[in-house]
């Protein structure tokens, strides 16, 4: 996670690339939005349905207010113009998970509009991404094709409430893009208003891309790449494509406005449907909804729930604990892990080196054993304790690896692991002393090698040293000590 990931554009100076996001995000309400039944994941097909989600005539809708606080709160948190009076529309469209012919969503009056979001980049330096808008509608059920050849509709996910978040074209590389969708993701999760799950589903990305030569003023042929379900595919895909209009232009060829795919097991995007024609929804204004009426104090007892956003945290703390740039980004991704931190810096060791064996250690220890932070046998505790030991001088940085290890193997404290296995640093300076002076007096051909300019040799004093002490000589120490004797 820490690599610095190169950006395809990289190999292709002459080009750049414009890139739009539109997120479906999946919002957590008990109930759908427009009827009483549950609005829960993986339950029996077709047992969270009524008439009105299932779409039979001469039914009403009746609007769950959750949904309209919960889109209010998202378009707060990325500093949108909340629309005072705000309706949704009919799209008409014909599919089988689909019953009424139309998706109930919003057209011109969408309820949040004109906002930003902020990212930080691997560089450590930050963007605004600008939001278009956000708008609320209604998912469609979900077709499910056998083997045996036949189709079934489970319509469950029918009338699931959906916030569409549309981005202005303002990134230009799949890092951004990856950033951008990491943060909304956040902000989302922080809110508590979706879950924001790739996998399941809860939180869906098409990505729209062009390319154009650098100085060329009219904008590349926009191709979407539609369901990418991992931050990393994405990434994938927008590089992959980014390569291909930078092929097709270099050969002359012509491109298409197009729908595409990502294909995970041969890396590459392929053609789903062609975009020339935009279909022709025939949106015109629900009739059978009222227009919502927004007024301030709806809006502001909203923003007083709000709580730290991820942008402000991180702001915070670079601040308060001196941390830096884009690791701090990584830190307050999950509010779980935020307070992890806060928690561990708050029982009393300095926090840089907390930050650090969380994000070195500690994560891609949970990440390889699939657990997550709140099941993490290596409690905010632990881990300050692990950090103090070094900080006195007890253990040294390579030995404190192992007692990590051992400490996520068996949740035992670390000073517990450091007496039971022996792990205590050489640390008198005579015990080191007397080591130093018999490993210099027993290697005189190395020693005037060192005196002679060979500067690599003092590597393998050190190494002898670490040899004799099984590793727990303080390096400092030994340092002072080899200075002494090698003169
Ligand atoms: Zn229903
Ligand atoms: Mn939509």
């Amino acid at each position: 996670m820490s690599a610095q990931t190169k950006d395809v554009l990289e190999k292709y100076p002459s080009y750049q690339a414009t890139i739009g996001i539109e997120v479906h995000v999946q919002l957590k309400t008990k109930s759908k939005i427009f009827c009483g039944c549950s609005n829960n994941f993986g339950d029996e097909p077709n047992s969270n349905i009524c008439q009105v989600c299932a779409g039979y005539p001469g039914t009403l809708p009746v609007l769950n207010k959750k949904v309209v606080d919960f889109a209010i709160m998202a378009g707060l948190a990325a500093d949108c113009t909340i629309t005072p009076k705000t309706d949704f529309a009919r799209k008409h469209y014909m599919y089988p998970d689909l019953p009424k012919n139309y998706q109930v969503t919003q057209d011109d009056n969408p309820i949040c509009q004109n906002g930003h979001i902020t990212i930080e980049l691997e560089d450590g330096s930050e963007k605004q991404i600008r939001i278009l808008r956000m708008h609320m509608e209604e998912d469609a059920g979900k077709n499910i094709h056998t083997t045996l050849g036949t189709s079934l509709v489970d319509l469950n996910r029918a009338g699931t409430p959906l916030l569409e978040i549309v981005s202005q074209p303002d990134i230009a590389t799949a890092q951004e893009a990856r950033a951008y969708l990491m943060r909304l993701r956040s902000i989302v999760q922080y809110l508590g208003i979706s879950d924001a799950d790739m996998e399941k589903g809860s939180f869906r990305a098409d990505v729209n891309v062009s390319v154009k030569k650098k100085e060329a003023t009219q904008l590349g042929t926009r191709v979407e790449v539609k369901n990418i379900n991992s931050f990393k595919y994405i990434g994938q895909a927008i590089d992959y494509e980014i390569e291909r209009h930078i092929t097709m232009l270099e050969t002359g060829e012509t491109m298409r406005m197009e729908t595409r795919l990502w294909d995970s097991k041969n890396n590459k995007t392929f053609f789903m449907r062609s975009k020339e024609e935009t279909a022709d929804y025939r949106y015109f204004t629900e009739p059978d909804l009222p227009l919502i009426v927004i007024d301030d104090a709806w809006i502001e007892n909203l923003r007083k729930q709000l709580p730290e956003l991820p942008h402000h945290k991180l702001a915070r703390f670079q601040k308060e604990y001196g941390l830096s740039g884009y690791e701090t980004a990584i830190l307050v991704d999950t509010q779980e892990r935020a307070d992890f931190f806060e928690a561990a810096a708050k029982a009393g060791a300095p926090a840089k080196p907390i930050a650090n064996w969380m994000l070195r250690n500690l994560l891609s220890f949970l990440n390889e054993s699939k657990l997550s932070l709140t099941e993490s046998p290596v409690t905010p505790h632990h881990l300050a304790a692990l950090v103090n030991e070094i900080e006195q001088g007890t253990i040294n940085n390579k030995i404190a690896q192992d007692v990590f290890a051992e400490m996520a193997a068996t949740g035992k404290m670390p000073a517990i692991i450091i007496e039971e296995k022996d792990l205590k640093q050489v640390g008198s300076s005579d015990e080191l002393e007397a080591i130093v002076k018999k490993i210099v007096e027993d290697n005189p051909d190395s020693v005037a090698k060192l005196k002679a300019g060979q500067d690599r040799v003092l590597g393998f004093f050190v190494g002898q040293v670490m040899k004799a002490t099984q590793g727990k000589a303080n390096p400092v120490v030994i340092n002072e000590l080899l200075k002494k004797y090698l003169g």
